[in-house]
């Protein structure tokens, strides 16, 4: 048996299976230059090679491939937002999520087991109604619902009657889910390069050369190269690439921090959140239980993670399922989270005519991967701006239109 398994090993006819190229050397051009090889930038790379017929591009990474916030977020996809230009965007997101293992050919394990978020308040119950009334009219799936509903749906919640957390109903939103990130950011990966995309991995972006409001070369720790459109998504690090290309974005670096426990049998089918106990719940597809909660409350570039944060996101989960009080930990981690003032992302146009914005994704972003890669794909082919990210611009800012999504963004990501 071993003769016959190396003998299998070293035959030239089984080659190991590669899901991407070695990283080649940097050409001298590309027409497109995409900075940042996590979920949206090797999104926006799938849909301008499959979808536009733009095979000259690169994208710049300077870890591994999707090592930034792709790798650290705790995937709930959802589209439970409070404003109309939010809803619409992630409910679209939601509808690529559920066709994307078809269309990638790449199973991504989409779980579409819903999302219950709680209120422990009559002020949550009151936001929770106009959240509803807003989705539905939008034609998502979401409602209001007692807290025998509640008790149905998650039958293993400390419901906490009579105490200071007492369940009072909650938000259910059956469109919410999972994916795992890692084969959403390898499964656009895989199909771009079939296409011809470069993906460089190991590759800093250290300098933006302009010429008036023209982006002329992007330098990088491995060449310096010419581009006819470069769009940037550096994660966490988009506010100092935006000030490498010469303007400033209103964002502000927070870490963001979550944990998981040893696995268990299945007991929790839904995602849970709770925004007055600042945790949320989710049980994964090994038994984990992934644990998050909000942003570190002060600015910080650091994917340190603290004791602090760990007991808080511990003392939350305990309330809503006191019998984990036996269950380890495995790990906690980090991602530093490019916040917005208004919660949202900023994409489309910045100051230079071909220098694109696909920023501000703070804790929120997993679940936009494809959305946000089909649209500004499609702002970078044509030049223009689509009409479903154009509330999203930059300019906003100035023009006071912002998209208030602290209230839905706060605790369940
Ligand atoms: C703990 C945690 C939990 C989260 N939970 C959720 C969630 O449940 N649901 C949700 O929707 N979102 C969640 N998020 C947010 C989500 O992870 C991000 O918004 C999303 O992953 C952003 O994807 P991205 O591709 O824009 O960024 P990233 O995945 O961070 O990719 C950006 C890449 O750019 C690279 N880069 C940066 N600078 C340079 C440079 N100079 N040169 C070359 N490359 C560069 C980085 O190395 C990085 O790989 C969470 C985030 C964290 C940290």
């Amino acid at each position: 048996m071993p003769f016959a398994l190396l003998r299998y090993g070293l035959a030239s006819k089984h080659r190991p299976f590669r899901d991407l190229p070695p990283t080649p050397d940097l050409k001298r051009s590309y027409d497109v230059v995409i900075i940042g090889g996590g979920g949206h930038g090797l999104a926006a790379a799938y849909y301008l090679s499959n979808h536009h017929g733009i095979r000259s591009i690169a994208v710049l990474e300077k870890g591994y491939l999707a090592g930034g916030n792709t790798a650290r977020n705790t995937t709930t996809i959802r589209s439970n937002y409070l404003t109309q230009p939010s809803i619409r965007f992630y409910k679209e997101a939601v509808s690529l999520y559920e066709t994307m293992s078809s269309d990638l050919g790449f199973n991504v394990m989409f779980s579409q087991r819903g999302q219950l978020t709680l209120a422990h308040s009559e002020a949550t119950m009151r936001s929770f109604h106009l959240r509803a009334a807003m989705g539905k009219h939008l034609g998502t799936r979401i409602e209001v619902v007692d807290p025998q509903t509640v008790r149905e749906l998650c039958p293993h919640l400390n419901m906490d009657i009579g105490g200071q957390h007492e369940v009072l109903g909650g938000l259910w939103h059956a469109d919410g889910g999972t994916a795992r990130h890692d084969a959403v950011a390898w499964g656009y990966a895989k199909r771009a390069a079939e296409k011809g995309v470069e993906i460089h991995q190991r590759t800093t972006v250290t300098a933006i050369r302009t010429a008036g409001d023209k982006v002329t070369e992007v330098v990088t720790d491995r060449g310096t190269i010419r581009a006819g459109q470069v769009m940037q998504a550096a994660g966490g690090l988009n506010g100092q690439m935006a000030e490498l290309a010469g303007f400033p974005l209103p964002i502000r670096c927070m870490t963001l921090q979550a944990m998981v426990s040893q696995p268990l049998k299945p007991f929790l089918d839904t995602l849970v959140s709770s925004a007055n106990l600042h945790t949320y719940l989710v049980q994964s597809s090994r038994g984990e239980i992934v644990i998050g909660g909000a942003s570190d409350p002060y600015q910080l570039a650091s994917t340190r993670s603290t004791f602090d944060q760990k007991e808080h996101l511990a003392e939350g989960a305990l309330h809503l399922f006191p019998f984990l009080h036996n269950v380890r930990l495995l790990r906690q981690w980090a991602g530093i989270v490019d916040t917005t003032p208004d919660y949202s992302p900023i994409m489309g146009a910045s100051p230079l005519q071909n220098y694109w914005l696909d920023a501000g994704w703070g804790t929120y972003g997993f679940k936009a991967t494809p959305v946000s890669g089909k649209y500004m794909a499609q702002t970078i082919a044509t030049g223009r701006v689509p009409d479903m990210i154009a509330p999203f611009a930059l300019d906003r800012f100035d023009r006071f239109a912002l998209l208030n999504e602290m209230g839905a963004t706060a605790a369940s990501h």
